[in-house]
Formats: C-alpha cells, sequence, structure tokens
C-alpha cells in the first residue's frame, strides 16, 4: 500500500488542520485522540511517511525507530502511567481494523483496561 499524503495525520502534520499536542520532537508528533476510548488516549506517530508498522519497521531508520519508541514510553510516563500501568496498540491494515493509514501507536490508561482483545465486532 503506497502512501497517501491526504490522511488526516499527514494533515496533522502539516498543520493543516489542528491538534491537541503532547509531544513533539524532530521524528515525532503525539496529540489527544479526538474521540477518547479511555480517559487517557494519546496518538503518537512519526513525522515519516510510513502507512503502518509494518511499513515503518521494514523501512525506518535506527534512529527514527528508536525516537518512536522512547517517545512513546516517555509520553506515557509524563502523563503518569507507567505506575498505574496502561496499553500501547497499534492496529495494522484491513484485519487490525486501521482507519488512518499513517502509522499511530495508540496509548490508552487512565483507568482498567480489561481484556486485551475483544470478541470481535
Ligand atoms: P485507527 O483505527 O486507525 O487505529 O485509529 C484512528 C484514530 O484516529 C481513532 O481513534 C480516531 O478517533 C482518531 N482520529 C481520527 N481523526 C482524527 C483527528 O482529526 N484528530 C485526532 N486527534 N484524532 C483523530
Amino acid at each position: 500500500m503506497s502512501y497517501d499524503p491526504t490522511n488526516i495525520f499527514a494533515r496533522i502534520l502539516r498543520g493543516e488542520i489542528p491538534c491537541k499536542k503532547v509531544f513533539e520532537d524532530d521524528h515525532v508528533l503525539a496529540f489527544h485522540d479526538i474521540n477518547p476510548q479511555t480517559p487517557t488516549h494519546i496518538l503518537v506517530i512519526p513525522k515519516g511517511a510510513y502507512v503502518s508498522f509494518d511499513d515503518f519497521s521494514t523501512k525506518a531508520s535506527a534512529e527514527e525507530i528508536a525516537a518512536f519508541v522512547r517517545a512513546t514510553g516517555q509520553i506515557a510516563r509524563e502523563a503518569g502511567l507507567a505506575a498505574p500501568g496502561y496499553r500501547v496498540l497499534s492496529n495494522i491494515g484491513r484485519d487490525g481494523h486501521q482507519e488512518v493509514p499513517h502509522l499511530h501507536f495508540h496509548i490508552f490508561g487512565g483507568r482498567p483496561l480489561g481484556r486485551m482483545v475483544p470478541n470481535g465486532d
């Protein structure tokens, strides 16, 4: 799947639409999900044009991967989630139910999160 530069997160990265930013560095942007599923629901995205985790894990540089992983941990820590715990999730492709075709990690927290995977609907 080729990268679609009109996807909503590409537009957020270009500043064409606003977001509630929680973190930014050279490689990473993080912001609150517009439709939070938990008290804390943050999206972490790389600035590079990667469709999904599959694309990113294949093509991203070691520097980009390290920045993305470290930022995700730092953002969760700074949101107060390290002690109570939280969940990092990335949906990939059709079966993963990915809606936005730009890699994102969801950080969920702020309440007990229940079972890891729902029965599916
Ligand atoms: P996916 O299903 O692709 O893993 O998740 C996409 C997520 O992006 C959803 O949780 C959805 O609420 C969020 N989202 C979609 N459009 C926007 C937007 O314009 N701004 C923000 N902040 N989040 C969005």
